[in-house]
């Protein structure tokens, strides 16, 4: 089939790889004038590993592992332990932090140079029984038999399909850095979860010798940009135990991003004809469970396969990929929607929480893990 793809963020890329290994034809639009380089790094849990290891992606050395996420309290205090290396045992893929730029180099590399159209934002799609059309920023049309709105949160694919109003602003909102900073937890396998009256705190080594660490603090779109974030940061954490105080003393105004979270509740049917969403565009969520980039590969993964079995309508296919995303992905959009990250679970209360907890969540959340005989795309 002939496909268009809107966006080449994390889910236009993954599903571009999927749709060429599969034989299709594809070109992507991509609103921004390059690649994108910014955004710190993500967490990719095992889910999401495997999915990249199906598409041919390796994350071999890029990133830093995480075997363990201990919750603390802004005292010091251990609340919770929760084994992450115990899925990658299970599963054969760890869990590693990795920055979004290399990130979107591994899902680039190896694509065919012209693929992408940079610059070229869509404004607008249309579709009749056997073809769809979108219509972009420069006044140009494509036509094709498929079109995938991979274009994040802020989705047009999405607006025109769902009407307005759709994603709402979230409770918490993140401000995050990836830093070198020498401290011992950047050299090692563990993060850092940190909760307090304040706000949260993670932490998370990413690799050669850089530190992902994020603030969350309570936010709506109406409240004033502090005009010093770094300064606000330091004096509202600043006294949380260590190492709080010493990533905010070695990290700089420049490190700091500001994301306010939002969320869309998810719809069972999510497209409409030859034309269907992934990623963000379909469910956005707060970051909180650090799953939106692995669900977004996800949903690349089940796709694949729906479009995989073949058939005369592919409408029918896409229907199909909904539906099975849709119990997985409903489940981590409302969990992620409770700010899990900013829950202050009392020390011996999170004690009884057994450490493989995470690897049954995951398994809920994930089609590529809960699937009986889950195969290599
Ligand atoms: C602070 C923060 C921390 C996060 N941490 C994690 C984490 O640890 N782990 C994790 O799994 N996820 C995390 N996420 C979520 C993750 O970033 C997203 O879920 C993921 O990037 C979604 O991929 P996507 O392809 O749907 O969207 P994106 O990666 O946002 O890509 C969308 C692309 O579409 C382009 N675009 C937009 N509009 C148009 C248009 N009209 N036409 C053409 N192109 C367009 C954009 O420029 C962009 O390149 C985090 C998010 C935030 C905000």
């Amino acid at each position: 089939m002939d496909v268009l793809v809107m966006g080449a963020g994390v889910g236009g890329l993954a599903v571009a790889r999927g749709l060429l290994a599969a034989g299709h034809r594809v070109r992507v639009y991509e609103q921004a004038p390059g690649r994108r380089t910014s955004g710190a790094a993500l967490t990719i849990f095992t889910n999401g590993h495997a999915v990249l290891n199906d598409l041919g992606v390796s994350l071999d050395g890029v990133g830093g592992r995480v075997d363990r996420i201990d919750a603390m309290t802004s005292d010091g205090r251990l609340r919770t332990r929760v084994s992450v290396a115990h899925a990658a045992d299970r599963f054969g893929f760890d869990t590693k932090a990795i920055s979004r730029r290399d990130l979107l180099d591994r899902l680039a590399d190896g694509l065919p140079d012209d693929l992408i159209q940079y610059g070229v934002g869509c404004r607008s799609v249309t579709q009749d029984d056997g073809q769809v059309t979108a219509t972009f920023s420069d006044g140009s049309t494509a036509k094709a038999d498929l079109l995938i709105g991979a274009d994040g949160h802020h989705s047009v694919v999405r607006r025109q399909l769902w009407g307005d109003g759709t994603v709402q602003p979230a409770t918490f909102g993140t401000w995050q850095g990836l830093s070198a900073i020498d401290i011992p937890l950047t050299h090692s396998h563990l993060s850092l979860m940190i909760t307090g009256r304040e706000g949260a705190c993670g932490l998370m080594p990413a690799g050669d010798g850089m530190l992902q660490w994020w603030f969350d603090v309570r936010w709506s779109p109406t409240d004033p940009r502090p005009m010093a974030p770094l300064a606000e940061l330091r004096r509202r954490f600043g006294h949380w135990a260590s190492p709080v105080p010493e990533v905010l003393a070695a990290a700089s105004e420049d490190d700091l991003n500001f994301f306010g979270h939002h969320w869309n509740k998810v719809r069972r049917v999510w497209g409409e004809g030859r034309i269907t969403l992934l990623g963000d565009a379909a469910h956005t969520m707060p970051p909180t469970l650090g799953q939106g980039a692995n669900q977004t590969l996800e949903d690349v993964w089940v796709l694949m396969r729906e479009l995989a079995k073949g058939g005369a309508d592919p409408a029918v296919r896409l229907r199909a990929y909904e539906k099975a995303r849709y119990p997985h992905i409903s489940l981590v959009s409302g969990m992620a929607r409770r700010n899990p990250a900013n829950w202050r679970i009392p020390p011996l209360i999170g004690r009884l929480f057994p450490e493989t907890s995470q690897t049954t969540m995951l398994i809920r959340y994930s089609n590529r893990l809960s699937a009986p005989a889950a195969k290599p795309l």
